[in-house]
């Protein structure tokens, strides 16, 4: 199954999304992931993209494009995928849908204000990438990991990525309720819910 997971920063895309691809034996492809790790190695790559990211900004279309059609091509997408970060804007929707079908384009819906609560006091490990919502806690419990808050986690920009999120993304919603493969949860809801919710719905 392709798929694709949509949803402001906060909304739990990524909680959702490593769920379904354990369900499903998929891989998880995201491009945040994809850059940080690249930035944590100090790559030509991630050299380029930490000043759009520490910024709040997108990476340029020409560099993510390639990357996440180049990760399609690995073997271990044969049943599918679960992509979650992208598409973000309309040039790399149609990028992605000359390349392959998408079969359900999840979009997790949450209010800005609750976006805005839920990232400035969150924590991701640093080995694992697992996200912590609200904790004092300074290391990972499934790897002992180090927690840290992300730079680009301040409510400041927070705000620059909602902005940023709701222009360039609204477009490419309309894109998938126009293909049909568009299917919307609620994600202010438990996270259990909010997966039960998207299995329904993506009927598995
Ligand atoms: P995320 O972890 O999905 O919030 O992504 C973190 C940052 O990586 C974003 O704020 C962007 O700067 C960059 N990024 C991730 N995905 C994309 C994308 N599809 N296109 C452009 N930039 C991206």
């Amino acid at each position: 199954m392709n798929l694709l997971i949509m949803g402001p920063q906060g909304s739990g895309k990524g909680t959702q999304a490593q769920k379904l691809s354990r369900e499903l034996n998929i891989p998880h492809i995201s491009t945040g992931d994809i850059f940080r790790e690249n930035i944590k190695n100090s790559t030509e790559l991630g050299k380029e993209a930490k000043e759009y990211i520490d910024n709040g900004e997108l990476v340029p279309d020409n560099l993510t494009i390639k990357i996440v059609l180049d990760r399609l091509e690995w073997s271990d997408c044969g049943d599918g995928f679960i992509l979650d970060g992208f598409p973000r804007n309309s040039t790399q929707a149609k990028a992605l849908d000359e390349k392959v079908k998408i079969d359900y384009a999840i979009l997790v819906d949450i209010s800005d204000e609750v976006a805005i609560e839920r990232i400035s006091s969150r924590k991701t490990c640093n080995s694992c990438g697992k996200i912590y919502a609200k904790t004092n806690e300074t290391k990972c419990s499934e790897c002992n990991g180090d927690l840290y808050v992300r730079d680009d986690d301040t409510p400041e920009t927070v705000r620059k990525r909602l902005e940023v999120y709701h222009e360039n993304t609204k477009p490419v919603i309309e894109h998938y309720i126009e293909k049909g493969s568009l299917v919307k949860v609620n994600g202010e809801n438990e996270i259990e819910t909010v997966f039960l919710e998207i299995k329904r719905k993506i009927k598995i």
